[in-house]
């Protein structure tokens, strides 16, 4: 695959930016070579610099759900641009979105919109600490809530990637009130809820785990979760960054029929802009200034271009069948990759649920972190550049989702197999 202009900008963006780059993970560390840089996209495809067409199974992380530069979405951001991009006030459009997600999402009640995943996670456990009076919060090994200092404690995501879940520059004061736990241990929670009685403010966690790639939920693990936070008065909160309207309408409380007290939402509900949102009961939300004393603010909360993508994004996922559509192309596309495997005698773990997969490089069962770097990153890295050179785009690294798009048509996703079948039968 020619990357002469990619390498090129690549030199240049790193006279300016660290790495050349402005998130981690972009930097394609975990699978060797360098970034592609993208100039457009439209449906499932991006194209980069040096006319490279690629079949996008990243998704700018999840966030195009539709597909990128959806006709709907384009025409109504171009009329909102008319109207002005920032007031700084309240406007209907927040009003808006913030209805449309309180109808999908039973356990929520009042909503705040923020910028981004991580100013969520970090306000909506500052109010859980408001609300509670405690300041210890329980977080899962490998699963990720953004960049916050106490939150970057055996992170997910770029975290695991290269090998820093536990950031730098995160004093151990910040940290020592996170406690940390495996995912999906019901026992190791009880257990610090137990030592830690009456200190836990919020037990935090992705309802899929996410961020190491795909990993489910067991059976009994946010059931058991939901009772210990009611018994113990913990607030527990989902991270449904990535699952919000993802896994289904509702999100992965719907899906999994287990409610928490407080959400957080970020990616698709900006269709594509830098948007974030937690919501929860009214009782709790009503802590939050300039009601109670909880204080959150954000200069471009709410901005009205990135309400409007939201807005749209949502209009179209909730149209009849769209989210059987997405649940069958990613239970095809998992199955085909696994038969594959088998042809091939490759250890492999799928994962999959709704329209979110993962192939994971070893023949052990995935359920928590310790068994998510069990996995051969050498031998993803070398599916990934396979996949690539035949315009295929994973994410570049094994501790990522696949996302699937609406835009994914069958066509597509047949040529994804058939690149996979002389990828994985090299490997
Ligand atoms: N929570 C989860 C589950 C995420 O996957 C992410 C980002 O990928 C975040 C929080 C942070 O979101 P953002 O990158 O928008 O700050």
């Amino acid at each position: 695959m020619k990357t002469v202009k990619s390498n090129e900008l690549h030199t240049l963006a790193s006279n300016f930016l660290p790495g050349g780059v402005n998130s981690p993970v972009r930097a394609f560390k975990a699978v060797g070579g360098r970034p592609l840089f993208i100039e457009r996209a439209k449906g499932d495809k991006l194209y980069d610099v040096d006319g490279n067409e690629l079949i996008d199974y990243v998704c700018s992380w999840g966030a195009m759900i539709v597909g990128h530069a959806h006709k709907d979405v384009t025409k109504a951001l171009r009329d909102a641009l008319e109207n002005g991009t920032s007031y700084g006030t309240c406007t209907l459009l927040e009003v808006k979105l913030a209805k449309e997600i309180i109808e999908a999402f039973p356990s929520i009640e009042r909503i705040r919109m923020v910028n981004s995943g991580t100013e969520a996670t970090m306000s909506a456990i500052r109010l859980a600490r408001g609300f509670t009076g405690r300041d210890k919060i329980i977080k899962y090994e490998g699963c990720y809530h953004g960049h916050a200092d106490y939150l970057l404690v055996k992170a997910g995501s770029g975290g695991i990637t290269l090998g820093i879940p536990d950031s730098s520059g995160v004093p151990d004061d910040f940290a020592k009130n996170t406690l940390v736990v495996p995912y999906n241990d019901l026992e190791a929670t009880l257990k610090k809820v137990k030592e830690y009685k009456g200190q836990v403010a919020a037990i935090i966690v992705e309802p899929v785990a996410a961020n190491m790639g795909i990993i489910l939920p067991k059976e009994e693990f946010f059931k058991g979760l939901r009772e210990i936070c009611t018994k113990e008065e913990i607030v527990l909160i989902f991270d449904e960054v990535i699952t919000g309207f993802r896994v289904s309408w509702g999100g992965a409380q719907k899906y999994f029929d287990v409610y928490p007290d407080l959400t957080c939402l970020g990616k698709i509900i900006g269709g594509g802009l830098p948007v974030g949102a937690f919501g929860g009961k009214k009782e709790i939300m009503e802590h939050l200034a300039p009601i109670g004393d909880v204080y959150q603010a954000g200069t471009l909360s709410g901005n009205p271009i990135a309400m409007k993508a939201g807005i749209e994004t949502l209009k179209i996922l909730k149209q009849p069948g769209v989210y059987k559509a997405l649940e069958n192309s990613a239970v095809f596309i998992s199955k085909e990759f696994k038969k594959l495997a088998q042809k091939y005698n490759l250890p492999v773990y799928s994962t999959q649920i709704a329209s979110l997969f993962c192939t994971f490089f070893t023949r052990e069962q995935v359920f928590d972190y310790a068994s998510a770097k069990k996995c051969d990153t050498k031998r993803y890295a070398r599916f990934f550049h396979g996949m690539l050179d035949q315009g295929i785009y994973f994410a570049p690294s094994q501790f990522e989702a696949a996302f699937l798009s609406l835009a994914h048509n069958e066509h597509d996703i047949e040529k994804t197999i058939s690149c996979a079948d002389r990828v994985l039968q090299r490997l």
